[in-house]
């Protein structure tokens, strides 16, 4: 059985108070469905010190490098040492605003591995894309990339996160068909070098996933949970959104 995860991607957003109440109400979500919050940098040993065991602790990025003089970077031993598990990576806000391309994504994703974290590595493509029938084209090159610098095990311990761009923070959300039929493509893209990483490889949904919608998403065979932006950023809505997942 595949482990399901519900992760929430805080981006520049949040702070000690926000650590707290996720804290007192992630309590009683630690069955059933794995909850990770990840914070900005600068939070992270607030939310390492006062979330329960149970939760996962992860990073919105990392850098390639392991040290150096690269000003504003940090590395992943650095996010090891502040109690994360988890680090996302190639999410598409740095992939078009920070211009991040496969080989920067596939590098990141290395060093992420290479330290010991768990990379959450983010896929999806925009409207103009889709409408032009490349989905499978532009997320299977964006798999494709992290395969060739990693290796055919690359996603063993690891976890994807499909995220169509046109339905991040747009309030427009993919069809759980629709979605799953990416999943479905994710998974098989993967079986083709490692069919048993493949199996229990965890694949989320991601693109305003909210408590009204979450539970026909997660229903569907090849979704096992959601990466949740700002919707996380309430901890009563991303604890339904957990139970959504727990219950589908
Ligand atoms: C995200 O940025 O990863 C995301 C899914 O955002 P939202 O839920 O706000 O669409």
């Amino acid at each position: 059985m595949r482990r399901k995860i519900i992760a929430g991607n805080w981006k520049m957003n949040g702070d000690a108070d926000l650590v707290r109440r996720i804290a007192e109400h992630a309590a009683d979500a630690i069955s059933g469905a794995e909850l990770v919050v990840c914070p900005p940098y600068t939070l992270l040993p607030t939310a390492a010190s006062h979330l329960p065991t149970g939760v996962g602790l992860g990073a919105q990025d990392v850098s390639e490098y392991p040290a150096g003089a690269y000003t504003g970077e940090v590395s992943a031993a650095m996010l090891l040492e502040a109690g994360c598990r988890y680090v996302i990576v190639g999410h598409s806000e740095r992939r078009t605003l920070y211009g991040e391309d496969n080989a920067r994504v596939a590098a990141k994703y290395a060093a992420a591995r290479g330290a010991g974290l768990t990379p959450i590595l983010c896929v999806g493509e925009t409207l103009a894309e889709r409408d032009a029938q490349r989905t499978e084209s532009v997320v299977g090159e964006q798999i494709d990339a992290v395969l060739e610098a990693v290796g055919a095990t690359a996603f063993s311990d690891a976890v994807i996160a499909y995220e169509p761009v046109w339905a991040i923070g747009t309030g427009r959300t993919a069809a759980p068909e629709q979605a799953q039929q990416v999943h479905a493509f994710i998974r098989a893209r993967v079986a083709e070098r490692d069919p048993e990483g493949a199996a229990v490889l965890p694949i989320l949904y991601g693109g305003s996933v909210k408590p009204e919608n979450a539970a026909e998403l997660f229903a569907q065979e090849d979704i096992d949970g959601g990466l949740i932006g700002g919707a996380s950023l309430d901890s009563e809505g991303f604890l339904a959104i957990h139970r959504a997942a727990v219950g589908g």
